[in-house]
């Protein structure tokens, strides 16, 4: 195959709420179906991290005992995380991803230190947000509507940075249910689990089309090579449809 992705999935042993996972498959498939070869590698509890050929970083949701397990490896992920977003490299943050990426998460009364990648700070409210949500996102230039399900206690404090999008039901990154998610560069940070990907093959495509023309400069200028996506915008329309309906909206 001429062309390959490097796909660097980070803590799968502790980020893997709600079939997370299946964010890989998606890359995976989307991948091959183009001809493009996706190599999935891992980094695992207490392992050195390697972020040399990578082209994809994902980062999974977790409970918060399995996000203070990894955010005691701040010392030796965050700075090399860091390079390889500012560099532009392509990220995939979810939900406890999305917070590791910040500044801090403070949960009954304790504060963890995260990797600070972000300037965003995250703190526990009164409650869980949870329930399925719908975001109004623009992604390379395209307007999307993305759907997902979101469980978390934290509240997230974007500050400066750009939203992923304005929320259309659901809570959002503050519970004010006004705006979701950060995009940063080429990284992409959000609470949408389901898992988000096989929900929205736009936000794929835009990670894998991001991922390749930053590593064959002009050989995607003209796009990604369609694929048959009815069955899953199908299956969007209606859960949101659904959701719509049943909130009286
Ligand atoms: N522990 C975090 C919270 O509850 C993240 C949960 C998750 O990843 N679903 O806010």
């Amino acid at each position: 195959m001429e062309y390959s992705l490097t796909v660097y999935h980070l803590y799968p042993d502790l980020l893997n709420l709600y079939g997370d996972k299946g964010n890989i498959a998606v890359l995976e498939k989307r991948c091959l179906w183009r001809g493009v070869n996706a190599q999935v590698k891992t980094l695992c509890e207490g392992e050195r991290p390697d972020f040399s050929g990578v082209d994809i970083v994902l980062l999974g949701g977790g409970s918060d005992r399995e996000q203070l397990l990894v955010s005691q490896y701040r010392d030796v992920v965050a700075q090399p995380l860091k390079e390889y977003v500012e560099s532009g490299g392509v990220t995939l943050a979810v939900c406890a991803g999305y917070q590791l990426m910040g500044n801090f998460y403070e949960a009954n009364g304790e504060r963890i230190a995260c990797f600070g990648v972000l300037d965003i700070d995250t703190v526990s409210g009164e409650g869980r947000l949870i329930g399925n949500i719908a975001v109004e996102a623009t992604l390379g230039g395209r307007s999307v509507t993305l759907a997902g399900f979101e469980n978390h206690g934290g509240r997230t404090d974007i500050k400066t940075h750009t939203p992923l999008g304005r929320v259309r039901f659901g809570y959002g990154s503050d519970g004010s249910g006004t705006h979701e998610g950060v995009v940063y560069k080429n990284t992409v940070a959000t609470y949408l689990h389901g898992p988000i990907l096989p929900k929205n093959p736009e936000l794929a495509d835009y990670l894998i089309e991001t991922a390749l023309e930053r590593k064959y400069p002009g050989a995607f200028s003209h796009g990604l090579i369609p694929l048959d996506d009815t069955m899953e915008m199908r299956a969007k329309e209606y859960l949101i449809r659904r959701e719509m309906e049943a909130r009286g909206l």
